[in-house]
């Protein structure tokens, strides 16, 4: 920070107030919480509870990518902020069957990432997970419900879509499938970008290799190394629209797992302890609100869609 502190917060504020005052992000917002609606909606009418957020707690989401990770010290223990709730909902789901949650994710991305539009350092996503459900239940629960939103979204915030200018189409189930492997050998090493920038409808990348995730998503027994998991691309260039896939829960399938990826036991205890108990399969994924809210609009940046964005890099309100 070259300016003074004093000078550093009345720029802010003097950003924060013109932010909120445009037209085009009270728009962003009147849409992104619209989504938040209709999501809920349609997933309570299939039968999914919605359980609260944890912001605060000694296990989250190790994540396949650096961040700064602040610890909490505190009662003797130590305390991280929730990166995601992927643990807390497969615990959650085995005995509340089908869950979601509205969960507030803190991730502490490195200043670079402020320049694709796609990443802030505080974000919602709907994380969503069911008992003994397969990735291809899953895939066709997501499939339903962004055509629903989109749907809902049409019906209702034409004004809206009109500021933007936007004429969203109507997807057809089911939506294009691309192994992760294809993908790359079609088109690169920048395979996302150019997958989005090429398609018109949602497209799924499937079947991610061990190295690219985490160790809690299940592998194939049948295909070593290959996981079954998926992510999903918006068109146009919008770029990863959700991650989910099949949960590892067998005992020592997450310790051999927690090894190849060079952590250690000791940072999942918790987890470790509770498959201890037995937990049972489930699959689930995550969709970010902010993503989703930019693609709809059709906005260059996600800042846009939030009364409070936080920029990687940048301190702010
Ligand atoms: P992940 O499990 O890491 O794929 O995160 C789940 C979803 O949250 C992603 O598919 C994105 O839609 C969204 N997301 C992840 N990281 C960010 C971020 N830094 N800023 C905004 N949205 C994000
Ligand atoms: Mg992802």
């Amino acid at each position: 920070m070259s300016m003074n502190i004093e000078e550093y917060v009345q720029n802010e504020i003097e950003y924060s107030l013109k932010h909120l005052g445009d037209e085009k992000v009270r728009h962003a917002i009147k849409v992104g919480s619209d989504i938040r609606g209709y999501i809920s909606e349609f997933l309570r009418g299939k039968g999914y509870i919605e359980i609260p957020p944890v912001i605060i707690s000694p296990l989250t989401d190790p994540l396949n990518h650096p961040v700064y990770d602040p610890k909490i010290s505190a009662y003797g223990g130590d305390l991280w902020l929730t990166k995601s709730m992927i643990f807390h909902k497969q615990i959650a789901v085995q005995s509340l069957k089908k869950i979601f949650i509205m969960s507030p994710n803190i991730r502490l991305e490195v200043e670079e990432k402020s320049k694709t539009g796609r990443h802030l350092y505080e974000f919602t996503q709907v994380d969503i997970e069911a008992l003994e459900k397969t990735r291809e239940e899953m895939m066709d629960l997501a499939e339903d419900l962004i055509i629903y939103t989109i749907k809902k979204i049409k019906e209702n915030d034409a004004d809206e879509l009109k500021f933007f200018k936007r004429s969203l189409p109507d997807f057809k189930k089911p939506f294009r499938k691309i192994t992760y492997m294809e993908a790359e050998k079609k088109y690169g090493k920048d395979f996302e970008r150019e997958l989005s920038m090429e398609s018109k409808e949602p497209v799924w990348l499937i079947d991610i290799p061990l190295e690219a995730r985490e160790f809690y998503d299940r592998e194939y027994d049948d295909k070593p190394g290959i996981l079954r998991d998926m992510d999903l691309i918006w068109p146009e260039g919008y770029q990863e629209a959700s991650s989910g896939g099949e949960r590892e829960y067998e005992l020592p399938r997450i310790i051999e797992r927690i090894h190849k990826k060079g952590q250690t036991e000791e940072q999942f205890k918790w987890f470790i302890e509770l498959a201890r108990h037995g937990i049972k399969m489930s699959a689930g994924f995550g969709i970010g609100i902010e993503r989703f809210t930019r693609y709809v609009c059709g906005l260059e940046r996600i800042e846009d869609t939030n009364p409070f964005p936080k920029v990687p890099g940048k301190v702010s309100l």
